[in-house]
């Protein structure tokens, strides 16, 4: 089941996700329609806040960035051909390597796109589906995809990286977003 997406401007978005336990219900159903509302919108990750819910769980498949690279620009980063995961209860552990600059988006907020600087590798403690705990490393795509994903589950948004002046020229453009006033072409909630 495809899941409206929550637009910018509802409180969800700046709420801090909790934890979950391997009993948590219809966990199953929501991850499957997790990956089908983020595949039916051209997504590379979606967050549970951004279905409206407020638990540490987040979808991802950076594998979709490395089919749309051209052929030279692939072996500019080390983490091709990307990953395809489920991420339940992450906690960073460390962020490594230098920061370096990514035009990124958000289902959350259609049309803005600015690049952002985050770090190279992040370490980070999960569990997956099963509940199996994992640390693990990544770097690359995939590393961007995850801390943007994981900045959701900490109420962060991309834009909350931008400098005041770029913020200021955006903020008629975020007002719209979170009024409804903004044409896409996937299911949207708003604040209102
Ligand atoms: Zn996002």
């Amino acid at each position: 089941m495809i899941l409206p997406i929550v637009a910018y401007g509802a409180p969800i978005l700046r709420t801090v996700a909790k934890d979950i336990t391997p009993d948590h219900p219809g966990l199953a159903k929501l991850i499957e329609d997790m990956w089908e509302t983020m595949y039916a919108s051209n997504g590379v990750g979606l967050a549970a806040p951004q279905i409206n819910r407020d638990i540490r769980l987040f979808v991802m498949d950076s594998s979709q960035i490395f089919e749309n690279l051209d052929d030279d620009e692939e072996g500019k980063y080390p983490d091709a051909p990307g990953i395809k995961q489920v991420f339940i209860n992450a906690h960073i552990k460390s962020l490594n390597g230098e920061e370096w600059a990514y035009n990124e988006g958000c289902l959350s907020i259609p049309k803005i796109r600015e690049d952002v600087y985050r770090s190279e590798e992040v370490t980070l403690e999960y569990v997956d589906e099963q509940f199996v705990p994992h640390t693990k490393t990544f770097n690359g795509i995939t590393a961007r995809v995850i801390l943007h994903e994981y900045d959701h589950i900490e109420g962060k948004l991309f834009i909350d990286y931008l400098k005041p002046l770029k913020k200021r020229m955006l903020k008629g453009k975020l007002d719209d977003i979170s009024k409804g006033k903004v044409r896409v072409d996937y299911k949207m909630t708003f604040q209102k």
